[in-house]
């Protein structure tokens, strides 16, 4: 069980009274919890600890991590909402609150899906560090999964599949994201879930080793070449986002051309093209590999350069290089915009899954290696506000957890922002499509396919009938009728917003001239 101590190490620059707040937090939360246990018998406090440990390591602030510590003891114990408000004051209470509303979010199936999950972005829309809170909470309870009797992992998996990482795939938290994914996999699709390990151990065995040799041959590239300051990493694609890959490609894992990714970390966005320049005179770029995310992010405000290379010895590796910062944007998401301060890089190891133990050599967590000589530790991290996309970057700059004047105003408008620029809607069988204000069936049909977008007839919401260029809401159920006669229009670009959806009909009506 992590001690209070080992969790304030974390967050080294606290100051002596928030110390002894989450002191206080820590022994106030392991006295109420005294007589609960978990599944494992262990006591219910190692949950709660790894919780606050968790958030501090993300480099959550102290109000935060003491919300982690309680976040249970309303629900669980018999202390009072009342006794927390006295002890801890109210904003505690209210992030404690909102993570206790949120235990009554349930998933039952299918058919009670759209309504919970509506459920959730209404209850957390309220602060994300309460969605933040809730969602480190589930990563630990996948992580023990195991202990809970059998007949409930299913459904918890399930859960954890079809709203946590939905969640946390919406708020740009990659790493959390890929975590729940692995974890929450085997127990909702065994039998996939064997034969992904089985396929991957096959053909990919010694993955690392691979891996490690070809980032020495790469650090050594870079540094030869004057590139000051930069960090290597790599990492194995996750085996949940393996499987749908794999899914697509007929399982032909060849046929995958990410499975193995090098990341590259410099300071400067000049340095990121540089890089490229550099990877493609040492290595042979595959045709039509190469992504520019940094010009035009993804729709999660994602940046980074790919590319994909085929090294001397024949592997196939999917190259990404980006800033720090855009480094950071995309292992946190929102929630590198509300840090206390940022993560150590070595924060971001992540504990160990039990994947870790099932194929030890494959699964290790993302290895940092900094080459001594080439790379100075203090660079401050500046950000690119043009290039975080605006709901991101409003946060960023308005809204810091844990600030002098949490509850502030700023605070309110930062996040009705950030729930107001984009909008939830839903395939009729429950599947969330994420979309930003103002977009159209047209918007959403591409998002769920381009041969669903390209021969879009007709669309109906909640059940009627609309016309193309109708507006949508959050919470409507979206339904797009397909005929193989129908093309895309130029009226159509007068109202598609996503520019997926606009670059696909451009492509489209240009093929027809
Ligand atoms: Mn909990």
């Amino acid at each position: 069980m992590y001690s209070a101590d080992e969790i304030i190490a974390q967050l080294n620059d606290l100051a002596e009274i928030d110390r002894e707040l989450v002191r206080k937090a820590y022994v106030f939360a392991a006295e109420a919890h005294k007589d609960n246990k978990r599944y494992s018998g262990e006591p219910y406090m190692t949950h709660t600890a790894a919780v606050g440990y968790k958030l501090a390591a993300m480099g959550m602030g102290p109000r935060t991590i003491c919300a982690g510590f309680l976040h249970d003891t309303i629900e669980d114990t018999p202390i009072t909402s009342e006794q927390i408000k006295q002890e801890f004051g109210e904003e505690i209470l209210f992030l404690v609150e909102g993570v206790t509303k949120l235990s009554s979010v349930r998933y039952y199936g299918t058919d009670r899906h759209n309504e919970s999950l509506r459920k959730l972005f209404v209850a957390t829309s309220q602060d994300i560090r309460v969605l933040i809170i809730k969602l480190v909470d589930r990563l630990h309870n996948m992580e023990t999964l195991n202990h809970v009797p059998t007949e409930k992992q299913e459904r918890i998996a399930r859960e954890t599949l079809e709203i946590y990482v939905p969640v946390a795939h919406r708020l740009g938290m990659g790493k959390l994201r890929k975590e729940l994914e692995d974890l929450a996999f085997p127990y909702v699709y065994p039998e996939d879930a064997k034969r992904v390990i089985e396929l991957l151990t096959k053909r990919y065995g010694n993955a690392k080793e691979i891996l490690e040799r070809e980032r020495k041959v790469l650090q050594k590239r870079l540094a030869e070449v004057g590139l000051r300051k930069f960090q290597t990493s790599f990492r194995v694609k996750g085996l949940y986002s393996l499987y749908h890959k794999l899914k697509r490609k007929e399982w032909d894992i060849d046929a995958i051309y990410d499975l193995m990714a090098m990341r590259i970390i410099v300071d400067s966005v000049e340095d990121c093209y540089r890089s490229l320049g550099i990877v493609h005179d040492l290595w042979r770029p595959l045709p039509q590999r190469v992504k520019d995310y940094i010009a035009f992010p993804k729709p999660n405000g994602y940046q980074s350069l790919h590319t994909t290379v085929a090294t001397q010895s024949g592997t196939i590796l999917e190259i990404q290089i980006r800033t720090k910062q855009m480094h950071q944007d995309s292992e946190f998401g929102v929630a590198s915009h509300v840090f206390y301060k940022p993560p150590a890089v070595s924060d971001t190891v992540k504990q160990p899954s039990m994947f870790t133990s099932l194929i030890p050599s494959l699964f290790r967590p993302f290895q940092e290696s900094i080459p001594k000589e080439s790379i100075d530790k203090s660079v401050s991290i500046t950000p690119h506000p043009q290039k975080i996309p605006r709901w991101i970057s409003q946060i960023g700059q308005t809204y810091n957890a844990d600030s002098k004047n949490p509850t502030s105003e700023f605070v309110a408008d930062a996040e009705s922002d950030f729930f107001s620029n984009r909008i939830f809607v839903f395939t009729p069988t429950g599947d969330v499509v994420d979309l930003p204000v103002g977009a159209s069936p047209i918007d959403f049909a591409y998002a769920i396919h381009s041969e669903v977008g390209d021969h879009t007839f007709g669309a109906k919401v909640n059940r009627k009938l609309v016309s193309l260029d109708t507006e949508l809401k959050n919470g409507d159920i979206v339904e797009i009728d397909t005929r193989k006669s129908a093309k895309p229009s130029p009226k159509w670009l007068n109202f598609a917003k996503t520019s997926l959806a606009r670059r696909r009909i451009k492509g489209t009506l240009e093929q027809d001239i």
